[in-house]
């Protein structure tokens, strides 16, 4: 039963995303007009908006003008729908799953983590650009479920958590400014935005001191691995940019599921210290 509401919520939420990641760079209203095909105008039917089952039995083409759809509507739905899916073993916040009202809370902040993660993601492919109020929002959201944990978990084990996911956003700022100027002083042109830094911020108030710095090592190492093969293969230009931003969330939420003592410990046994 959880798991079905996670994926029909996963999925509504994927095909808001994909109005948001449309609209916002364009300054148009999130929630008016109702959806309209981009090529004809026409409304779409309630019954066509179904997340990604109605996208298949129209054949990805609108029911009034027959142009095509693009298929990176359902993709998106059913991305965010596995997404949701994840948070479910997201470990997060948890030590331990044992708690079922911290259990919850647990996953209500993945779910949360996730929505804006996506749009992010989307904007920046699409755009090279990542919304400052999305990422304040998504700092926001952090600082303010790392509140409500620290109303719910007895006080000494938890007095030192709100501050930590302070200083730890600020930390992911200042640390991508930093691997900004230097990217820049090596490479002798800018090779990331402000808004990676707001991003990494978004993970500081999210993951803490203790898993900050790991999203970020996945995003520098992931991003790195893409740009090589990209620039060897051809498929990239040799100063053409690409969006740092997805990277970065990609860190996030691995290191959100799997906890940072998981990639500590991984990554000690692959440099053979343990
Ligand atoms: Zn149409």
């Amino acid at each position: 039963m959880i798991y079905l509401t996670l994926l029909i919520g996963g999925a509504c939420l994927g095909s808001f995303v994909n109005v948001v990641a449309w609209r916002l760079p364009r300054e148009e209203s999130v929630v008016w007009p109702g959806s309209h095909c981009p090529k004809c105008g026409h409304a779409v039917r309630w019954h066509d908006n179904v997340p990604v089952l109605s996208w298949i039995l129209l054949q990805g083409r609108c029911r009034d003008c027959h142009q095509g759809i693009s298929s990176r509507y359902p993709w998106v739905e059913a991305m965010s729908a596995i997404l949701w899916l994840s948070a479910f073993w997201g470990h997060g916040f948890l030590a331990s799953q044992d708690d079922h009202g911290l259990a919850l809370l647990n996953l209500v902040a993945g779910v949360v983590l996730i929505s804006v993660l996506l749009p992010l993601v989307l904007i920046d492919i699409d755009h090279l650009w990542l919304p400052e109020p999305l990422c304040r929002i998504g700092t926001f959201l952090g600082i303010a479920f790392t509140g409500v944990l620290y109303l719910v978990i007895p006080w000494p084990e938890a007095s030192p958590f709100l501050l930590n996911h302070l200083l730890a956003a600020s930390a992911g700022l200042l640390a991508l400014e930093g691997l900004s100027a230097l990217a820049e002083r090596i490479l002798g042109q800018p090779a990331l935005g402000l808004g990676d830094a707001k991003l990494a911020a978004v993970a500081g108030a999210w993951l803490g001191l203790g898993g900050v710095w790991i999203a970020l090592a996945i995003a520098v190492f992931s991003g790195a691995l893409f740009g090589t093969i990209g620039r060897l293969s051809g498929r990239l230009g040799p100063r053409q940019p690409f969006p740092f931003g997805p990277f970065i969330a990609i860190g996030i939420w691995l290191t959100w599921l799997a906890g940072s003592e998981w990639w500590i410990s991984r990554w000690m046994r692959l440099f053979g210290v343990i």
